[in-house]
């Protein structure tokens, strides 16, 4: 989307505001007839993810679906992504990184994980997901402003620039901000969507099997993820500057 067909932001932000209370189903109704094929999903599958497929799904959308494999996921989400393809009867795009681990290990030295997170979420989750929005102009996701203080602000709909270069600018679509896990479990739980079986074993936010660790209940959900860095998110979120 390039800057004249964008919003302006208070037209932005009144079209947000009028988003809040309104079903995710209607969010999503509005980004296709929006955005039509330049408009997808991005999702690792965890509750939020899954509450987005099953509304499409309800009122029989065909939004595309796209999902990062680090090559470092845990077999249990690996599996799962499979069993929600079957269960969606849907064809998930699958990002990766360009190096396989084991050729990041030898240009970079082994577990670069545990000396510079940064630049291995950079490596493996950012630079696919940059592939990919540069053909889109809105992505979708599960983001709630209860997930943690780096996503107590999130609104339903955000603009960012992607590529100053050629101007390109991407939409955020956050038809779930305003729901809390409470919402989403019972979501998933009542419409019997196939979930992450992590989540039966303490996990509650679910990246990759050598950053995450069971957090128990209670308190931040993302307390799992990069245990002893002072890193809440691996970049996915942040890398675009704001269009404010
Ligand atoms: Fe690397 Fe950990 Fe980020 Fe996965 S979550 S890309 S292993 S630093």
């Amino acid at each position: 989307m390039v800057a004249s067909d964008l919003p302006g932001v208070e037209e932005l932000r009144l079209l947000s505001a009028g988003f809040e209370g309104v079903s995710p189903a209607e969010v999503l109704r509005w980004a296709q007839q929006r955005f039509g094929v330049r408009v997808a999903i991005g999702t690792s599958f965890q509750l939020s993810g899954l509450v987005l497929l099953h509304q499409a799904a309800t009122v029989g959308l065909s939004l595309e679906c796209f999902t990062i494999d680090t090559d470092l996921l845990f077999p249990e989400s690996v599996e799962h992504r499979l069993e929600i393809e079957r269960f969606f009867k849907l064809k998930v795009d699958v990002l990766r990184p360009a190096a396989s681990p084991e050729e990041q290990a030898r240009e970079l030295g082994a577990e670069l994980w545990q000396r510079q997170p940064d630049t291995c979420c950079t490596l493996r989750k950012v630079v696919p997901l940059q592939e990919k929005l540069k053909r889109l102009d809105a992505w979708i996701t599960g983001l709630r402003r209860d997930q943690g203080e780096s996503r107590h602000g999130v609104q339903i709909l955000e603009s960012y620039l992607f590529d100053p270069l050629r101007d390109h600018y991407v939409l955020k679509i956050n038809p779930l901000a305003s729901w809390t896990r409470d919402d989403v479990w019972k979501y998933v739980q009542t419409h019997q969507i196939p979930y992450n079986r992590l989540l039966d074993h303490g996990y509650r936010s679910i990246g990759c099997r050598p950053c995450t660790r069971p957090a128990g209940e209670g308190g931040n959900e993302r307390a799992g993820r990069w245990t002893g860095f002072d890193k809440a998110e691996c970049g996915l979120h942040t890398f675009m500057k704001a269009h404010v």
